[in-house]
């Protein structure tokens, strides 16, 4: 069993490393991830500059590749060029910090898996929600350990993936796991505009929490009540009820 591990917090993250562990239990692990902390990073891709990679040791003394680019990057260059033979599963991860709601288009986590799917190979990505210094990783990596094996027995279809959130609480505190659809959250709309020491202004985006929308079914909610959630996501973001609706709108020919 081979796995190529990767993630949005940089190769040198905690979570990587209590997800390597868990994982080198069932096969092969091989990492490469961003040499910094690459969250929000989107499905980002890096054409315009050369990606260089280095081998890199990590807390535990084992080794890992780390990249320049971004988490897509990451996979894109292992795929198609640095691993000898191709990984049974790509595993993002484990980040600090929910993917939940449109995070799924913000999150480098997420998009690192995608890269995955898009490139063929069954993936998943998993978060523990929470961005707390001593957010507790295990029960995320005996979670992931889990659901790999499922996938490895189930497969997953082509063009999708999994994006896992896992509760920041203790193992025993965890209420089960829900299998979700995609949530919402409200993400607050303030901008901070300051003045730089030249006079000039800038902008700071972010800083609030998002507030979370919680209806049943989603993994906004899962999470909200300590459930594992895993939802499946698909590659195609066709919106299938407004292909009949354009096409009444009388755009013409050209
Ligand atoms: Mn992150």
């Amino acid at each position: 069993m081979r796995f190529l591990l990767t993630n949005d917090d940089g190769v040198q993250a905690e979570g990587l490393l209590v997800l390597a562990k868990a994982l080198r239990s069932m096969g092969e692990v091989q990492i490469v991830a961003p040499d910094r902390p690459r969250s929000a990073s989107g499905h980002s891709i890096t054409l315009h500059k050369p990606l260089r990679v280095t081998r890199v040791r990590l807390a535990d003394g084992s080794t890992a590749l780390a990249s320049n680019g971004t988490p897509s990057d990451c996979v894109a260059l292992a795929l198609r060029s640095l691993l000898d033979e191709r990984p049974d599963l790509v595993v993002s991860g484990i980040n600090r910090g929910p993917n939940l709601g449109m995070d799924l288009t913000y999150s480098g986590t997420v998009s690192a898996a995608m890269e995955g799917a898009i490139l063929g190979v069954p993936a998943f990505a998993i978060s523990v929600a929470s961005y707390a210094e001593d957010a507790p990783f295990e029960p995320a990596a005996r979670f992931a350990r889990r659901l790999a094996s499922e996938i490895l027995l189930h497969g997953i279809p082509p063009q999708s993936l999994l994006n896992v959130n896992v509760p920041a609480v203790p193992e025993e505190a965890i209420a089960g796991i829900q299998v979700t659809r995609v949530g919402r959250r409200h993400y607050p709309e303030t901008v901070v505009k300051r003045t730089d020491p030249f006079g000039r202004a800038y902008y700071w985006l972010g800083g609030d929490p998002p507030e979370d929308v919680l209806e049943e079914g989603t993994d906004v909610k899962a999470i909200a009540e300590n459930y594992i959630a895993i939802t499946p996501v698909h590659l195609d973001l066709t919106c299938y009820p407004l292909i009949p609706e354009l096409s009444r709108w009388g755009l013409g020919p050209r």
